[in-house]
């Protein structure tokens, strides 16, 4: 792979200002602009002779240039107009305000031209082109497909195609890494026929062969990844937990419910696991409100009654205070000590947590990404549990695991993903769904409204607090700025409070707060003090009041169907009926069609395939959610049979310790920082 990773800046006719223009589209070295894939593909490589232009189409042909014109037909407008024949007719070709076009073209010259032909006056006229000079070298931009980049203002097209030439050639000559075996048994093509065919395609047919044998490449280093992560685990000299004792047997006991079917199969995959030399890796995925926590609960027992500590981590304050508290409800009466590490504690308190959790003076701590930072450390950890996974990524987990020697690791989302998906970003777990609610749960009902409604749904909100419940409301996500959306959260509580509301107990909760005026807030609404609690989408994930039975989501259309699902699920999660209105003005089809999904589907698995066919993978996630590596150009959904080639592929390399040596080091450049760790043995 010699000179893949030279700096693009030494590449010719790449200055200091065209480098750092490249970086803005990630592209640094020669390597990642061979990896600078195309957005989509033009065919051009269809000529026509003109006789046969077709109106308002793009399309391709040869001519020959046979005069160029320049006018000024008004102040500030130059036209430059060329004309240019075939054996079979003329064409006029126009730009406006280019005037240094006609230095380029001279009568005589060779063109091959790409763009829409329109009839007027009865000549075909076609404005702004694209043009290519045919002398008879390979033609880059049109006369083939022509790819087609992520581009920017400073970047163009032509140029990044010219440069994506010269790295070909000049560096092209990549090694093969995937194993001869596989190339053959899945029919690849070589690295080096991919990357030229993904740039400058011979045709459609060997375009398709290099997409494929690319996407492959990277899903096949990903399972690797994946899978070597769990191999490493299966090697066993984990924590052998015992059979049920008291203190579980205690903390079951005491449960004010019994738990669903779902609820107890998983929780005997979890002990299976816990019970098992090997370490478990086990990924509880169930639907939001579906009771995960009182599994972790039930865990937690079980490895503080063997002996050792536990973790959960959660990725908000507002949520590891709320875990803290059931936690301590469900474990405490048993004399397990616990503790939380999260933003508000002062310094000194925070001292003492971490220096009593070195000494084995807590059983249980709950926090927030705090729980990942250097200074804090174990006696011996022998179990850790992320919440909301899907809102974390591998390499944060892998980080907690590490303060232990080879803990268990429970790992809980309410993000239902299809199958292939899960492959992709949980490859390395065991998975035990929950798909069943606790029972007398009623089916929310959901309605999408526009604000002509507004004055009906507060003069309801009102009604429900009369009758004893509680209500969110929730307003409007602005992802570029938490401050803005902050202001709006401020407006609407001082609004609300002001009019509608009057009556009533309002609370507001932001994410500018300090974490003990966060903590206040909620534990105003927790214990039934504030009635509507008016909040921005810190507490969009996790939180449990099961009173509350109105969510109200102020312009619902900024959010996606996993955002809103995930809102939605904040209410009923106790025997009340349960209302979630949408509120937005958006005309926008797609947007309609989003919210009247979200009214129609209560389940999170059909909402998911929903999601993901309307949005693709990227929009699915959310730019909030992260735990998705980034691929360059394989896409989940539509790959996903090359993903179960990759999969098996992977297995195969995997176990053969010579083979997987072969692909370290790519390993590493690749999906070394997504996994937070080195593949080294
Ligand atoms: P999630 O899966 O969304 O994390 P929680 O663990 O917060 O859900 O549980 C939601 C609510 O359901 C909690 O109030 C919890 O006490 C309650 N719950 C959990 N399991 C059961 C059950 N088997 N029967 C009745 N209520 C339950
Ligand atoms: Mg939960």
């Amino acid at each position: 792979m010699q000179n893949w990773s030279t700096s693009i800046k030494f590449m010719k006719g790449v200055g200091p200002a065209k480098a750092t223009m490249l970086a803005k589209l990630n592209v640094f070295t020669v390597g990642d602009l061979l990896e600078h894939y195309p957005r989509r593909y033009e065919d051009r490589s269809q000529l026509k002779p003109i006789q046969f232009l077709q109106d308002n189409e793009v399309q391709t042909f040869r001519a020959t240039v046979v005069q160029v014109q320049d006018s000024k037909p008004r102040r500030g407008l130059t036209l430059t107009k060329i004309t240019v024949r075939d054996d079979t007719g003329s064409v006029q070709l126009v730009w406006f305000n280019q005037p240094f076009i006609k230095r380029w073209f001279k009568p005589g010259a060779e063109l091959i031209i790409s763009g829409k032909a329109e009839r007027r006056f009865g000549q075909i006229q076609i404005s702004h082109p694209e043009v290519e000079v045919d002398d008879g070298a390979d033609l880059l931009h049109t006369g083939r497909i022509v790819p087609v980049y992520p581009a920017s203002e400073s970047v163009g097209q032509r140029w990044l195609r010219t440069l994506l030439r010269q790295a070909l050639d000049t560096h092209g000559a990549v090694p093969e890494f995937l194993p001869p075996d596989i190339i053959s048994q899945f029919s690849l093509l070589d690295r080096r026929e991919a990357l030229e065919n993904i740039h400058f395609p011979q045709d459609s047919a060997k375009l398709e062969a290099a997409r494929r044998r690319l996407v492959f490449e990277e899903l096949y280093l990903l399972q690797c990844g994946l899978l070597y992560l769990k191999s490493k685990n299966k090697k066993g000299g984990g924590i052998k937990h015992a059979p049920d004792g008291e203190v579980v047997k205690g903390v079951e006991e005491r449960l004010p419910f019994t738990l669903t079917g779902d609820q107890r199969l998983a929780l005997k995959d979890i002990k299976a696991d816990m019970e098992d030399m090997t370490p478990m890796q086990r990924l509880i995925q169930g639907d939001v409100g579906s009771g995960k926590t009182v599994l972790a609960a039930i865990a937690l027992a079980k490895t503080v009654e063997n002996g050792y500590q536990g973790a959960m981590m959660a990725p908000t304050e507002i949520l590891a205070e709320q875990h803290c508290h059931t936690l301590s409800q469900l474990l405490a009466p048993l004399g397990i000590r616990i503790a939380a590490l999260t933003g508000k504690l002062t310094r000194r308190t925070k001292e003492e947590v971490l220096s009593r959790l070195r000494d084995g003076l807590v059983d249980v701590v709950v926090g927030t990404h705090a729980l990942i930072q250097e200074d804090v450390e174990f006696k011996h950890l022998g179990l850790v549990i992320t919440d909301e996974q899907h809102r974390f990524g591998v390499h944060q987990r892998a980080k907690l695991q590490a303060k232990g020697a080879l803990p268990d690791v429970l790992v809980m989302t309410a993000t239902p993903i299809p199958r292939t998906m899960a492959l992709t970003v949980y490859g390395d777990l065991d998975v035990s769904a929950i798909r069943e609610l606790p029972p007398g749960r009623k089916p929310i009902k959901t309605y999408a409204v526009g604000s002509d409604m507004r004055q009906r749904v507060y003069t309801f909100v009102v009604k429900e607090v009369t009758g004893g419940r509680q209500a969110y409301v929730v307003c409007p996500l602005v992802e570029e700025s938490e401050k803005l959306e902050v202001q709006s959260a401020v407006q609407m509580y001082e609004q609300l409070r002001g009019t509608h509301f009057k009556n009533i107990t309002c609370g507001l909760v932001h994410g500018r707060m300090k974490p003990a005026e966060k903590e206040r807030a909620m534990n105003a609404f927790y214990c039934g003090e504030v009635n509507v609690l008016v909040a921005t989408t810190v507490i969009e994930v996790g939180v449990n009041v099961p009173n509350a039975s109105v969510m109200l989501v102020e312009g619902a259309d900024r959010f996606g169907l996993a955002q809103l699902h995930q809102l939605r699920g904040r209410v009923g999660r106790g025997e009340h009926q349960s209302y979630c209105i949408l509120l937005s003005d958006s005309q926008n089809p797609e947007t309609k069609e989003r919210l009247a999904i979200m009214a129609k589907v209560q389940d999170g698995f059909e909402l998911a395939e929903k999601d993901l066919s309307l949005r693709g993978p990227g929009q699915f996630f959310g730019t909030r959610q992260h735990g998705i590596p980034d691929l360059k150009i394989a896409d989940i959904l539509k790959d996903s049979s090359v993903l179960l080639e990759a999969r098996r592929a992977a297995q195969q390399t995997i176990a053969v310790a010579e083979l997987f040596d072969g692909i370290r080091t790519v390993l590493n450049e690749r999906f070394g920082g997504h996994f937070g760790m080195i593949f080294n043995s």
